[in-house]
């Protein structure tokens, strides 16, 4: 499920972010934070990331999705090819 121990331990701050916010928006409609295996319309896509853009812990969320590589839906109000290209671009930076 994580690929290194780092993966690890940001799922935990995740989760206990998560804990202290309560419910948080993809939960209560999954499907469009996976628009490649579910079929939500574009429109849903597009609510769902304003959504992750209000959400308390987007951050913890983006982090999570980072250091874990994920290579599916949409975490931190961001889809795979963007984290895709916002890690390669940290990496040419450092
Ligand atoms: S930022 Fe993450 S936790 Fe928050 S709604 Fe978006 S996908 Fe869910």
């Amino acid at each position: 499920m994580f690929i290194n121990r780092r993966a690890a331990e940001s799922y935990r701050r995740l989760m206990d972010a998560k804990d202290q916010v309560g419910e948080v928006s993809c939960q209560s409609y999954p499907d469009a934070w996976f628009p490649e295996r579910e079929h939500a319309s574009d429109s849903e896509v597009r609510m769902a990331k304003e959504l992750c853009g209000k959400c308390p812990i987007r951050q913890q969320c983006l982090e999570f999705a980072l250091t874990n590589e994920e290579a599916h839906g949409l975490w931190g109000g961001m889809h795979a090819r963007d984290r895709l290209l916002l890690l390669r671009k940290t990496q040419q930076v450092a």
